[in-house]
């Protein structure tokens, strides 16, 4: 056996993909699998972005760009912070990484030295907790509930914080519960973080246009102007555009420490995919229709998820904000099923006994949930909706 590093022993591989990876591997031994998993939009990425990319290829644009981002890509994400969230930034306070993942994991491992705390509200994208201890950080994890729908208050906030606090992560909407906190609600929690100056903000916007309910997107510092010294916002293309494989994330915030993030990528990954540097640039600066088609098409499947679910005895799902996940409270099913103890055991269930795979709120902090991906055709919801309420 190989003596492996303490650190990866102290994290585990992503729950999410393993599902996906679980549900494909079910899928080839011919078993119907139903995978209600999916963490990516289920459209294709737009022929116009596609075709930048094709493009640039065409044109040889295959070489090492500048680490943080080319100057081109760097002008779209300035003109998009401050069109889309009145947000101004100079080019040196922008870092383009690969992907959403990369500018966390950027993020922790330029600030936190050991035994830093970071909070991180739960239910959480499952990434935030190993990549804090990745970088020796201690996750500090605030439950919430489905009656407070999945938000913290500020006392829970002001009662996480310690001398040790360095980060707060902040996630609306959100992955799973698909909730997003409105502009009061984010003023009443930076009024809390206004007291501690020494603590770091990370607002993740990655599904700041997959919103239906609450009108205009809002985070953090549209609440708390005066916040922006110390708050990083982090977006990408991901989701906005279904780009999940092109790996373009993006990052704002002060200067010293999108310069130390970039230190961290320029010894890892360097530069992200050129060709996807350039397929990027068009996505924020082309036509943004696909967005509009995209949310139409999402929060027509959610109404008939979250209607679907209520019918069943013991579930209570609550409508979302937007994204592309539902977040029911299944704890009353479980406790009707025989032989299912808790979350893990029912996702485990459904994908034995229903042909559906999905993933255990308990990967993401909430236990007795589980998170539905609607990522999927309307036909498979149908379907899905259909066995699982055959299966139990
Ligand atoms: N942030 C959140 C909340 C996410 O759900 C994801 C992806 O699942 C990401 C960031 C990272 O996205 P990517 O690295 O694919 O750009």
């Amino acid at each position: 056996t190989i003596a492996l590093s303490d650190r990866v022993k102290s994290v585990k591989p992503s729950p999410t993909l393993a599902i996906t990876a679980r549900a494909a591997a079910m899928r080839a031994a011919g078993k119907d699998i139903i995978g209600l998993g999916a963490g990516e939009p289920d459209m294709d990425t737009p022929d116009h972005i596609k075709a930048a990319a094709v493009k640039a290829l065409d044109n040889g644009f295959t070489k090492y760009t500048a680490v943080d981002g080319t100057p081109g890509l760097k002008k779209a994400i300035i003109a998009k912070f401050k069109n889309d969230n009145g947000l101004d930034y100079t080019p040196k306070q922008i870092l383009v990484s690969c992907g959403g993942k990369q500018s966390s994991y950027n993020l922790c491992q330029a600030l936190l030295n050991p035994g830093d705390e970071v909070i991180i509200p739960a239910p959480y994208w499952v990434s935030y907790p190993d990549m804090v201890l990745l970088a020796d950080g201690v996750p500090v994890i605030i439950e919430t509930t489905q009656a407070q729908r999945f938000k913290i208050t500020p006392e829970q906030l002001r009662k996480a914080i310690t001398p040790k606090t360095r980060l707060i992560f902040i996630n609306s909407p959100s992955n799973p519960s698909g909730i997003a906190y409105s502009l009061d609600e984010l003023k009443a929690l930076g009024d809390v973080l206004k007291a501690f100056p020494d603590i770091i903000i990370a607002t993740d916007d990655m599904y700041e246009h997959i919103l239906w309910e609450s009108g205009t997107f809002v985070n953090i510092l549209n609440a708390h102007p005066d916040l922006y010294g110390r708050t990083v916002v982090m977006n990408g293309v991901s989701k906005a555009y279904s780009m999940t494989g092109w790996r373009i994330g993006y990052a704002g915030g002060p200067e010293e420490l999108i310069e130390a993030m970039c230190t961290i990528q320029s010894q890892s990954t360097s530069n992200p995919t050129s060709i996807s540097q350039v397929a990027a640039e068009t996505a924020l600066t082309g036509d943004q229709g696909f967005i509009d088609r995209m949310c139409i098409e999402f929060k027509k499947r959610h109404d008939y998820v979250v209607s679907e679910l209520n019918t069943i005895d013991g579930v209570e799902c609550i409508p979302t904000d937007g994204t592309f996940y539902v977040f029911p409270n299944v704890q009353k099913l479980i406790e009707q099923l025989d032989g299912v103890e808790d979350d893990l055991g029912f996702s485990e269930y459904l994908i034995e006994k229903a042909g559906v795979a999905l993933v255990p709120g308990s990967a993401f902090g909430c236990p007795g949930h589980i998170r539905i991906s609607i990522a999927t055709s309307m036909a498979n919801l149908e379907k899905a909706l259909e066995r699982i309420k055959k299966a139990i």
